[in-house]
């Protein structure tokens, strides 16, 4: 009898898992569960919020990358009942399955900053995080006449821990192209204790942010901003052994305001069995973060950003994470003992663009220990070789090998 799989969100992970399921030679019955007409190359908005790219290229119709043999149905999942081994959809409706595989991705919460939704595309404030807003960054970018220009980033995990910066160093390259940097100041203001946790990565950044006079706020989180009034309020936390000591708030005027939202899993997850309750990592789905299975319910998976993986949330951490599923998925149909050896090891990628032609690669696994893929340069240098491949190579290897379960 043919195993039925549910695949919950058709987003990077869901895809390019159904695609590498459909071509193995297996008997399965594969229901892919993803609400969204669109599919989209989310990794190109920074380059659109900067004006190195169209938005369109960013967009594609979902229907033509469902593999074959995969039955798409087109609506959103709204709880999960994993001890009956079902799925609820919006209309209530029950799926159950066999084994369950989770990746509905991350959510932003625009909300959670006070004033955000009702002036973001407006007064100056942007954000990279969306396929209209990425457009909107541009219009708002190339209309600055210069000053005060702050970029945000949120404590949480957020999608691509590097996006933040990325828009920073091209909105200063931009800036000093226009010849209005002289009169402007760019501040990056973060939640996070420091730049970057990879070593070799992160000096090189340090270096870059004193040599291109990039002030640098840590432990300041965004929680207010005043449209009308451009300006934004911090929050500065100051911790002690890991105890918060003082919290104090800090209102700061601007011209542009590159906001960054806190993100965590989707309602639905954070509200399910599924997730973990309690402490750390409360939300993400509970899995084994070397197996990528859960940790309660042995026939469900997770990946891609709603899981909780120490490591950056990334397509790049999702291409290695699917074959590892698959492989882990058969053992478990053929009733076999899951085999502990070369599981996933944490590898995450982040192309940050230092400007308009030069990408730091950082590449790196759990622990934030670097794992370069190539050999014959040094990685912690931006490089040209690594802007074309950022800004050409992957975007191809995206829509034509990735999600046809070739690479
Ligand atoms: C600005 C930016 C820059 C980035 N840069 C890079 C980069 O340079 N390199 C890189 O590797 N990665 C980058 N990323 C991150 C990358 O896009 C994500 O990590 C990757 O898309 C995660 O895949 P996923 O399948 O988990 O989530 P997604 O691709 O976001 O897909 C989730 C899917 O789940 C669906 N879904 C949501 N709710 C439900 C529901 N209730 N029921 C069913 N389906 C649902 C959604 O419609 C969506 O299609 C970037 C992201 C952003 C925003």
């Amino acid at each position: 009898m043919s195993s039925r799989i549910i695949i919950v969100g058709g987003g990077t992970a869901g895809i390019t898992m159904a695609a590498q399921l459909a071509k193995s030679d297996r008997d399965l019955s594969i229901v892919l569960i993803e609400p969204s007409e669109f599919h989209y190359y989310q990794p190109l908005y920074t380059l659109v919020g900067a004006g190195a790219e169209k938005v369109e290229k960013t967009k594609r119709l979902t229907k033509d990358f469902i593999p074959k043999g995969v039955q798409w149905h087109q609506g959103k999942v709204k709880a999960f009942a994993p001890e009956n081994n079902e799925v609820i959809l919006e209309d209530d409706q029950k799926m159950s399955y066999d084994y369950l595989i989770v990746c509905p991705g991350i959510q932003i919460d625009w909300a959670a900053i006070e004033g955000l939704p009702e002036t973001l595309g407006k007064n100056g404030v942007c954000s990279v995080y969306g396929y209209q807003e990425s457009a909107t960054t541009w219009k708002i970018l190339d209309d600055f006449k210069g000053g005060n220009a702050i970029f945000t980033a949120p404590r949480t995990p957020v999608k691509c821990g590097g996006a933040p910066q990325k828009i920073t160093y091209l909105t200063d390259a931009l800036l000093r192209e226009k010849g209005i940097r002289l009169s402007s100041t760019v501040t990056f203001a973060t939640g996070a204790k420091k730049l970057f946790a990879v070593k070799g990565f992160a000096e090189t950044l340090e270096d870059l942010v004193r040599q291109r006079n990039i002030n640098t706020l840590f432990n300041h989180e965004l929680i207010k901003v005043d449209g009308d009034k451009k300006e934004a309020t911090f929050v500065i936390k100051t911790f002690e052994n890991k105890q918060l000591i003082r919290s104090e708030k800090k209102v700061m005027p601007f011209d542009l305001l590159h906001v960054v939202p806190p993100q965590s899993a989707p309602d639905f997850v954070k509200n399910s069995a599924l997730a973990i309750r309690e402490g750390k990592g409360k939300g993400w789905v509970d899995v084994d973060i070397n197996t990528l299975q859960h940790r309660q319910f042995a026939n469900v998976f997770a990946l891609g950003d709603v899981a909780n993986l120490p490591t950056g949330k990334t397509g790049a951490a999702v291409r290695k994470q699917v074959p590892i599923i698959v492989r882990n998925l058969f053992q478990l149909i053929d009733n076999q003992l899951i085999d502990k050896k070369n599981q996933y090891d944490g590898y995450s990628a982040c192309p940050i663009l230092t400007d308009y032609n030069h990408v730091l690669m950082a590449e790196f696994t759990y622990g934030y220990q670097p794992n370069p893929s190539v050999s014959f340069m040094d990685t912690t240098k931006p490089s040209y070789l690594m802007y074309l491949a950022k800004h050409y190579y992957l975007p191809w290897f995206y829509w034509n090998r990735m999600l046809k379960g070739k690479g």
